[in-house]
């Protein structure tokens, strides 16, 4: 994969160059794009006449959340940044589709490609659908069938207007199929993620971990679903069930500003200083190191799930289901209900000691957004499709 860092900013060359117009927002969406956006730069690197213009919303904008990203992934800049973050659902996503229509009614690009479930994943298709711009979705089909996550409704309606499908799972390619989404325009291409962690964990070899990580074995904690953190309860059940697990090993937390916000408002923060190592939200090559030397992994995270797999640790996942179901099939992960502090602390006691096995290449070869660069390239404005 080659270094990508420069903004690509030049003017698109003519009008035969296929224009791919992304649109990122959320931390995940980062990490995936990365090596999408490597991948486009390396086919116009080998002459293919190919350009992305990145539409950044704004829906993480901060250092922690966004800028390290681009820095240390050598993502290109994106072409227009727009300040959404912060807003309710509803404002957020009217004011995205609003502002991301615009800049498609400037640009006529040839593709709309968007990642995941957040509501810059939902903004950047309805506004392309609606002007008839075919939508490509990467990490489409996943389904957690809990229409109470704001995520679980992103990806439906997304999947449902989009023309080209990367699923990266055969899971999700059943699950499209049960909602009438079968045939050539789904592709499963494997997980962008799993490309990821890949070539990012060869770049973060020698960095050390985070200060204050220490040699002791440690769990790696992430928690930032809004279904625990706006629950008082189940925010309070959460750090018991930490206190408790802190007897059979240490815990070290990078946390999202959304649940430190809720842990500071309930009072929990000095409680879980106390037994855990708490660090601001880490960049993805710390993160890395982080999941590459932790014993086991405890997060509500969607992405974070996957990476313990990689990384071959066991996960206890603080949700009651899960996109991922492949994981827990094979026992390498373990799903608890978040609001019940004894069966999280004995589910993590019990990861200590369980071993995760890799073999199954679940999540494709490794090459998914050579995969998925492919298909965009192949299929001019949604025109039918072939399965690799
Ligand atoms: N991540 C990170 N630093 C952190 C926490 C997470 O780089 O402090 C990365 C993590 O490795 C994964 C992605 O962010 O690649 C997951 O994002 P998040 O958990 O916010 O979203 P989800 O996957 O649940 O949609």
């Amino acid at each position: 994969m080659p270094e990508a860092g420069n903004p690509s900013s030049a003017a698109f060359p003519n009008a035969s160059t296929m224009k791919i117009l992304t649109v990122i927002g959320a931390r995940p969406q980062l990490v995936k794009a990365a090596v999408v956006s490597h991948e486009i730069q390396a086919r116009q690197q080998a002459g293919t006449a190919v350009q992305e213009l990145i539409v950044h919303t704004g829906q993480h904008f901060d250092k922690n959340m966004s800028d390290v990203f681009f820095d240390e992934m050598s993502i290109p800049r994106p072409h227009r940044m727009l300040a959404l973050g912060g807003l309710s659902h509803g404002a957020m996503t009217g004011r995205m589709i609003e502002q991301i229509e615009s800049v498609l009614v400037e640009e006529r690009p040839d593709w709309m490609l968007v990642y995941g479930d957040t509501n810059s994943t939902m903004a950047g298709a309805l506004a392309a659908v609606k002007l008839h711009i075919p939508v490509a979705h990467v990490e489409a089909g996943l389904r957690s069938w809990n229409r109470a996550m704001p995520e679980e409704i992103n990806r439906v309606v997304t999947d449902h207007v989009s023309s080209l499908l990367f699923a990266p799972t055969d899971s999700a390619v059943a699950n499209l199929k049960a909602e009438g989404i079968a045939g050539q325009q789904v592709v499963r291409t494997g997980d962008v993620m799993f490309d990821a962690s890949l070539f990012y964990a060869s770049k973060a070899v020698n960095l050390p971990l985070p200060a204050g990580v220490g040699n002791r074995p440690f769990a790696l904690v992430t928690i930032h679903r809004a279904e625990n953190t706006d629950d008082p309860k189940r925010l309070q059940a959460i750090v018991e069930a930490l206190e408790r697990a802190s007897r059979a090993i240490h815990m070290v937390f990078p946390v999202h500003p959304r649940t430190r916000g809720a842990l500071g408002r309930l009072g929990l923060l000095d409680r879980l200083e106390a037994i855990a190592t708490l660090l601001d939200p880490v960049g993805y090559l710390e993160m890395v190191q982080l999941e590459k030397a932790c014993t086991l992994v405890v997060t509500d995270s969607g992405g974070v799930q996957k990476e313990a797999y990689f990384f071959g640790k066991p996960c206890v996942t603080l949700r009651t289901e899960t996109e991922w179901t492949e994981l827990v099939e094979i026992g390498a992960n373990v799903l608890v209900a978040p609001d019940d502090a004894q069966s999280i602390a004995q589910a993590i006691a019990d990861g200590v000691q369980r071993t995760v096995d890799t073999s199954a290449q679940l999540y494709g070869d490794g090459h998914a957004a050579a995969h998925i660069v492919d298909q965009l390239l192949s299929n001019l404005h949604g025109s039918a499709c072939t399965n690799p």
